[in-house]
């Protein structure tokens, strides 16, 4: 049985401040029915994490090697040392924006998998792929590439997060068909990849436009153990409507 996991990725918002008092509020509505988290910047992970009971706090991003000539990067050590036990990786926008690749996200994972800390694996298509027929075959290849070379029973604690790039902060989310047979298709590629047992074991979230109204439709999904939700998990209420509704 795979227990759901529901996480708020914050991007660049929230201050430390902001962060801690968000957490205060929404934390004491957690409850057993799925794990809950957010992702915050690296500067409000600390205060976060003390500040969490309930919620689990997550990275946004890290870098692969230890230390080093790496201007404003965060490696893994860091994050050991302050307890995140989550940190998602290969999100969309740093595909886009900051050169993350399958490689670069393969390497990161290897290295958080090493930490114990769990990697939150982002993949997902452009509106352009999505539109030429494409998707099948792009969820397929960057789970080749950022799931190389791992062990079986490291893959089955992994995150997976399926983010077609077309639903992400458009409000067009992915209809629920969609995502289940998107979710399915990563699915069957982890089986490929590491076998059928690893494959029931992973849990495979989708994200795009998740809401507190849409959100019961995508967690009914066979495929689909939870959600990695931006703009919708910003404010207190809205955190709280999607906790009460999961
Ligand atoms: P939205 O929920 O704002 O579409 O963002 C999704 C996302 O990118 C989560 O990582």
């Amino acid at each position: 049985m795979r227990k759901p996991i529901i996480v708020g990725n914050w991007k660049m918002n929230k201050t430390i401040a902001e962060a801690v008092e968000f957490i205060n509020a929404v934390d004491p509505f957690c409850h057993d029915g799925a794990t809950y988290g957010v992702a915050t910047s690296f500067l409000a992970l600390n205060d976060a994490n003390k500040a969490a009971k309930n919620l689990i706090v997550a990275a946004e991003n890290c870098h692969f090697e230890d230390n080093g000539a790496f201007t404003g990067e965060v490696s893994v050590p860091m994050l050991e040392e302050i307890g995140v036990k989550y940190c998602i990786i290969g999100h969309s926008e740093r595909r886009q924006m900051f050169g993350d690749t399958d490689e670069t996200v393969n390497k990161k994972a290897k290295r958080l998998i090493k930490a114990d800390i769990t990697p939150i694996v982002c993949i997902g298509e452009t509106e352009a792929q999505f539109d030429a027929g494409e998707t099948e075959k792009v969820i397929r290849d960057q789970l080749t590439g950022s799931l190389a070379d791992l062990c079986p029973k490291c893959v089955e604690n992994l995150v997976i997060a399926y983010e077609p790039i077309w639903a992400i902060g458009t409000g067009k989310s992915a209809t629920k068909e969609i995502a289940q047979n998107c979710c399915h298709i990563v699915r069957d590629q982890v089986a490929k990849m590491y076998g059928d047992e690893c494959a029931s074991k992973v849990r495979v979230q989708y994200g795009g436009s998740v809401k507190p109204e849409n959100i019961k439709e995508y967690m009914a999904m066979e495929d689909i153990d939870g959600a990695l939700i931006g703009g919708a998990s910003l404010k207190v209420d809205s955190f709280k409507e999607l906790i009460e509704k999961t």
